[in-house]
């Protein structure tokens, strides 16, 4: 299996030089030359790790690392993605029970076991990263601790939520976090001028990890084919499933596991107030926008990264609108729905969960009497500014949060510039 850029201008490349490349040379996002078939669903009990392989073998066929991807994906999948039902009847796939409570760890502890192996020669890969919040701990904790290699977290001072930026801070060892004065923007745009930087690079090896990266892509397809696997089991037919969205890295590997095969029926994106996916499927033509903030801040996205791969997927609009619809939501919907999920399902949401949730209640005002699943990408206590004052009480928060945060946190201060940037990089701690 090889894999080619969608801006077409890449010879046909392995797997392994696509995860260690990121972005593809010509500035496009690498896609499997030609799409696989998953294997038969085997309708015995399923788990993680046998819905992973049975999902990600296809993409492994001629790779060096094939004999080893048993290993990795014991390595990576080390927790479950729960299949609940509420007393409502609405199907909950929880994707928040990894080490940072976002569906984010999937992707980055599947990154971090492939480059553990990939990583070539004695010197140090540092793994440089730009995060708005949930990706970054989900990346720093993946990393942590792995010889060789050193993390460094570029995140906007003061506009990451409190937990989120002592998640960044509290890991110390081999991951180093920078508070940049300035915005988001700024931090991508200095990871970029970094890997732009060719001596930079001779000097300081590097590797990307952010959401474009096949290696985080990739696992994302298991939790999809484990849910249509259970779903089946328990005479639900195919897996019906609503995605809260932002980058489309989620719900793309949704895409791209029913593609290959795996029992998936309707896949609707669930927006918050960044509103051009929606926009897209309704027009027909493809119009980024500036990114507006809302409260469920892993979605502010105005340009998402991976509608370069649901077109190569679906490049006929006729198609693409038969294969996916979208909806968006906005934030006083987005709390409304937070404040009566218990009452309602039993549930306290995160608010990107929220937006699905909401998408769910219009498909069944409108008559839609399927069995959905809404995925539920981060657990409440992530966001408990916004969520604790709507549903007047405590979220409790999970083992794995409480233990971050009780530890200690420090971040260094960056400067917004690519000169600051470099002499950090090229320091010695
Ligand atoms: C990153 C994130 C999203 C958006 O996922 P994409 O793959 O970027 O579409 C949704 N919810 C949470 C909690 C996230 O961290």
């Amino acid at each position: 299996m090889h894999f080619v850029s969608t801006r077409g201008g890449v010879a046909p490349t392995a797997l392994e030089d696509a995860i260690l490349a990121g972005l593809a040379p010509d500035g496009g996002l690498y896609v499997p030359e030609t799409l696989p078939q998953a294997a038969p669903i085997d309708d015995g009990p399923s788990d993680i790790r046998s819905a992973a392989l049975r999902v990600l073998r296809p993409f492994f066929v001629g790779s060096p690392l094939a004999s080893q991807l048993d290993d990795i994906v014991a390595e990576a999948f080390t927790f479950d993605a729960p299949l609940k039902r509420t007393p409502e009847g609405l199907q909950v796939l929880e994707l928040f029970h990894g080490p940072t409570a976002a569906f984010k760890d999937f992707g980055a502890r599947f990154l971090a076991a492939m480059l553990r192996r990939l990583r070539s020669g004695a010197g140090t890969l540092t793994v440089l990263v730009a995060t708005s919040g949930d990706t970054g701990s989900a990346v720093a904790a993946a990393f942590h601790r792995m010889p060789g290699v050193r993390v460094v977290i570029l995140y906007p001072d003061g506009r990451v939520s409190p937990r989120q930026a002592h998640q960044l801070g509290c890991l110390g060892d081999n991951v180093t976090a920078l508070r940049v004065d300035g915005s988001f923007d700024d931090c991508q745009r200095l990871v970029k001028a970094a890997f732009a930087d060719v001596e930079l690079r001779a000097r300081c090896p590097l590797a990307s990890a952010n959401s474009i990266s096949l290696g985080r892509l990739l696992p994302q397809m298991a939790y999809y084919a484990l849910a249509a696997a259970r779903s089946r089991a328990t005479g639900k037919g195919a897996l019906n499933v609503i995605v809260p969205t932002g980058n489309l890295g989620n719900a793309f590997a949704a895409l791209l596991a029913r593609a290959i095969g795996v029992e998936i029926g309707q896949i609707v994106l669930a927006t918050n107030a960044n509103r051009v996916l929606p926009e897209f499927l309704a027009r027909g033509d493809y119009l980024a926008q500036p990114s507006v903030a809302t409260i469920a801040n892993a979605m502010d996205v105005g340009n998402p990264s991976n509608v370069e791969r649901l077109r190569w997927l679906l490049p006929r609009i006729e198609a693409l609108r038969a294969a996916v619809s979208a909806d968006w939501v906005d934030d006083p919907t987005i709390r409304a729905r937070i404040r009566d999920g218990r009452a309602r399902y039993g549930e306290v949401w995160c608010p990107h969960t929220a937006c699905a949730v909401e998408v769910y209640e219009r498909l069944g005002r409108r008559g839609d009497t399927r069995t959905w699943t809404v995925a539920a990408t981060a657990h409440p206590a992530k966001f408990e500014t916004v969520v604790e004052p709507l549903i007047g009480a405590p979220v409790e928060l999970p083992a794995p949060l409480a233990a971050m945060l009780a530890r200690p946190a420090s971040a260094e201060p960056l400067a917004a510039t690519e000169a600051a940037l470099r002499a950090r990089l090229l320091a010695t701690d």
